[in-house]
């Protein structure tokens, strides 16, 4: 094999293995986007009160509409009975039209938020439910 065809041969190996690299890293920025995107729509717990009866109240911020990837609304729940609680942050179809909020929505959650937690406080105190078992 001559020097200029093993040189050709390398350098096209040296470019595929370029490509391959390439290929990959794209591959991986796309997989940490769309894991950071998932993160963002999933809803978080905010808080967690424990009830009378030993089971919780979950408080979460979540998108309250399939189409949004923001948080839309505090919703909160007990784990011992089915007594839900949510509150919305005013956000409407027509502010997702015009790409903005519409002017009473509440932005985080500030007013929305503490609402649900004294929700779930009270319920909380109440509830003597007892967590459901587990199922087998
Ligand atoms: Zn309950």
């Amino acid at each position: 094999m001559s020097t200029d065809l093993w040189e050709t041969l390398k350098s096209i190996g040296n470019a595929m293995e370029v490509n391959r690299l390439q290929r990959e890293t794209e591959e991986a920025a796309r997989q940490a986007a769309a894991a950071a995107k998932a993160a963002a729509g999933a809803p978080q717990i905010i808080a967690r009160y424990l009830t009378a009866g030993g089971a919780t109240v979950d408080v979460i911020e979540r998108a309250g509409y399939f189409d949004q990837d923001g948080f839309t609304e505090t919703h909160a729940a007990c784990s011992g009975c089915p007594a839900k609680h949510t509150v919305e942050w005013g956000w409407d179809a027509w502010a997702a039209e015009v790409g903005q909020p519409q002017e009473n929505f509440d932005e985080g959650g500030n007013r929305s938020t503490p609402q649900a937690r004294e929700w779930a406080q009270e319920h909380a105190e109440k509830c003597r439910a007892m967590p459901k078992p587990e199922a087998k």
